[in-house]
């Protein structure tokens, strides 16, 4: 059994399951890995204050890749970058994003990702990667905040020497590998979601991390992991959860229950799975109860900030 990094301060639940695993099997702790994965948001959307919305953070050589922009990213990118010292968080040098798919819940966050770094001083443009309407998404968003743009912009404006620094390229993604560069290469595989919907493979120089989105359980997401390092995967508790019949069957369809994820992760054999997309305190007990009674490999609950 070996284990990457912790940096996060309590870690109550990922040290329950160290222990059980380490009593388990002979340990093995690994050197400490390059890549950091970094919570935002660990929320969905009920509006808990403790767990902001949707969003993740691959770090590597000082470059963030982010995967999805739930409300309040960008302070969240700020606290990591403050209170664990993460640099590359600041938010000026957020500059890729990945978008799992267009739920609001994932990209409220986006304009917070275009204009506060902007109005911070960042100079370039950013680019975004996601499913078709990422497009137009961002096509509307930037015609929406016109009148800001144009007063930051103008004569007069404390934008004017960097009218860059509000501008996206947005890619419209299918599966396969969207993107590389010297620190990572990110590849895209179908999910099941209400809507198009992707997850994301990264392989980085010393991490294997993938990342579900929201989806109902698939083998392309078995494939992608198949012994990754790192699944961070949605997940909710199988058992009484009080949703409404709506609710209920649009989770069925659409969402991943613990045994689920359990059945999962035994196909997937990541070497770490880290849950998320978690509404509630009480869901966060009920999900690490399930998940430990149906599933011996090493997890944790991931909460907003935590640093694997
Ligand atoms: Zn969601
Ligand atoms: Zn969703």
């Amino acid at each position: 059994m070996s284990i990457v990094k912790i940096q996060s301060a309590g870690l109550t639940s990922l040290f329950v399951m160290l222990a059980a695993a380490l009593s388990a099997a002979p340990a093995q702790i690994a050197v400490p890995s390059k890549t950091q994965v970094v919570f935002l948001g660990t929320g969905a959307p009920p509006a808990n204050p403790d767990r902001s919305g949707p969003a993740t953070a691959i770090v590597v050589n000082g470059v963030a890749y982010l995967v999805d922009l739930g409300p309040g990213v960008v302070r969240r990118a700020n606290a990591a970058a403050i209170a664990k010292r993460i640099e590359a968080l600041e938010p000026t040098r957020l500059r890729v994003a990945f978008i799992t798919h267009l739920h609001s819940d994932h990209t409220v966050g986006y304009p917070d990702l275009i204009f506060t770094p902007w109005s911070l001083g960042r100079r370039e443009p950013i680019d975004v990667y996601g499913p078709r309407g990422i497009k137009s998404m961002t096509e509307h968003l930037i015609e929406a905040y016109r009148v800001d743009i144009e007063t930051r912009g103008n004569p007069n404006g404390i934008e004017r020497d960097y009218p860059d620094g509000y501008k996206v390229n947005a890619h419209e993604i299918t599966t396969g590998v969207i993107y590389r560069d010297s620190n990572v290469t990110v590849t895209a595989f179908p999910t099941k979601h209400a809507m198009e919907s992707y997850g994301y493979r990264f392989d980085t120089p010393d991490r294997s991390i993938v990342i579900s989105g929201d989806t109902n359980p698939t083998q392309a997401t078995i494939d992608a992991c198949n012994g990754c390092d790192v699944l961070i995967h949605e997940a909710h508790p199988i058992r009484a959860v009080s949703r409404s019949a709506v609710s209920k069957e649009f989770a069925e369809k659409y969402h991943t229950n613990t045994a689920q994820m359990a059945d999962l992760a035994r196909a997937a054999k990541p070497r770490l799975l880290l849950i998320y997309h978690v509404g509630t305190s009480a869901a966060a007990d009920r999900l690490f109860d399930d998940l430990r009674s149906r599933y011996s490999g090493l997890f944790a609950i991931a909460r907003d900030l935590d640093v694997f």
